[in-house]
């Protein structure tokens, strides 16, 4: 009776979701590619839009379209308010400060750019160092690589274990008198390793080291609060929170960013402009040059709006019960070898299979309708310090099914007879 009575309570709490009716708030689920349905497991590249954010950005178009912070008419105002309401709703989806710490940009990439810009060339210098890992997305290695070779500092990188964890003996060791700034991958997108950046950030602070983390594979994953982390900077893009693409966010703390310098010149990020010299704006405006993408911002306002209507808790246990079933059914295949093992994992499953080109493999699925990720997941450094040249690698949104994941596994069955 006593366990009856603790299952009840545990069901109570156990947020769930009800998969079958939200996949059809997701029109392009319905499609069909080459006659099968669709089986979308490339999430982790960019997931598919519910229809509250498509119908979003079309209602904006069709009945508020107008540049923002500029005309005193109706249609400018309301366009501000959109594009500034979601600077809030972000604000609260990451739990930052405040709001002004929300900065509009193109995606993580950008983000990390105006960091690598603005915070850490003018910090770095010639025998400094600027600490990375090297399970990092192309997006956070490149900046910095640009960043060191402009000012003469050394990029020093943390490396992974056999199973993808981040060696972290390793990385305290790298974190040095010398270090000047940390840029770290909250989720890895090649692997699903969940890093311990809590730990990280503290690491790091302990020798006033600031830290950026790139969230692009957590924000749709974990939930994310930026004060509790205690980082200095979270980067993520709208479009792998099933949001639009060519928006993402910025959050940086008030004084770093009040203290940076812009990193483009332009329209709205200036309160006084004489040709002999110009007055910034207050930030976020002064970091957001130009007519920003106000349809995007509303569009991923949407976007989180949805995500925190379905539970990020539940999508979180959701795309765990899924990733722990695929972990299984795929791992089980005859000379299939996953790549990635973390203790700490977050709905992404690359793996390998004994000669077969992942490539092939990703064609074949492509035929059964089900579309994975191959190659290298731009993140070559990593994929040489695991010897491997490329990987297949299924990730899961919110959508997802079991049956997608039999799907998957029939898939490769079927690559294991036609390839082998
Ligand atoms: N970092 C990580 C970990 C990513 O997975 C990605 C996208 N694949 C990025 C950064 C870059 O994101 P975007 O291309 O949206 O700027």
């Amino acid at each position: 009776m006593k366990r009856g009575n603790e299952i009840l309570a545990l069901e109570a709490i156990r947020p769930s979701l009800d998969v079958e009716r939200l996949r059809e708030d997701f029109p392009i689920l319905r499609r069909k590619v080459g006659g099968k349905s669709l089986v979308y497991l490339d999430n982790a590249a960019t997931t598919q839009k519910p229809r509250a954010v498509i119908e979003t950005i079309r209602r904006y178009y069709a009945t508020s379209n107008a540049n923002v912070h500029r005309g005193v008419h109706t249609l400018s105002d309301r366009a501000t308010r959109g594009y500034e309401e979601a600077r809030v709703r972000v604000a609260r989806f990451l739990n930052a400060r405040e709001d002004r710490e929300i900065v509009f940009v193109r995606g993580a990439t950008e983000a990390i750019n105006l960091v690598a810009q603005s915070f850490g060339r003018p910090r770095l210098r010639r025998g400094d160092e600027m600490l990375i890992t090297v399970m990092e997305h192309h997006s956070n290695i490149v900046p910095w690589q640009m960043v060191c070779a402009a000012t003469g500092a050394a990029l020093k990188v943390v490396p992974v274990h056999g199973d993808g964890e981040l060696d972290i003996v390793a990385y305290g060791e790298r974190l040095s008198h010398r270090t000047r700034l940390v840029a770290v991958t909250h989720v890895s997108n090649a692997l699903g390793t969940v890093n311990p950046i809590r730990e990280m950030i503290g690491m790091a602070h302990g020798r006033n080291i600031p830290v950026l983390v790139d969230g692009a594979q957590a924000a749709p994953h974990v939930k994310v609060d930026v004060r509790e982390l205690g980082c200095d900077f979270y980067a993520f893009s709208g479009h792998k929170v099933y949001g639009p693409t060519g928006i993402g966010v910025l959050y940086g703390k008030r004084e770093h960013l009040e203290a940076m310098p812009p990193y483009q010149g332009g329209g709205d990020m200036i309160l006084r402009v004489t040709i002999e010299r110009t007055t910034y704006n207050e930030i976020p405006y002064k970091f957001e040059a130009g007519t920003p993408n106000i349809a995007g911002a509303i569009g991923l306002c949407a976007a989180l709006g949805y995500l925190d209507d379905i539970g990020r808790e539940a999508v979180a246990a959701h795309e765990r019960e899924l990733l722990d079933y695929a972990t299984e059914t795929v791992g089980e295949i005859p000379g299939v070898r996953l790549v990635g093992t973390a203790r700490e994992k977050a709905g992404i499953l690359s793996f390998v299979m004994e000669g077969v080109h992942p490539h092939d493999l990703g064609t074949v699925l492509d035929h059964e309708g089900v579309a994975i990720r191959t190659g290298h997941h731009c993140a070559m450094p990593l994929m040489d310090a695991l010897g491997l040249p490329a990987t297949a690698r299924a990730s899961f949104g919110m959508y997802n099914t079991r049956a997608e994941v039999d799907a998957l596994v029939e898939g490769i069955w079927k690559a294991r007879e036609v390839l082998l």
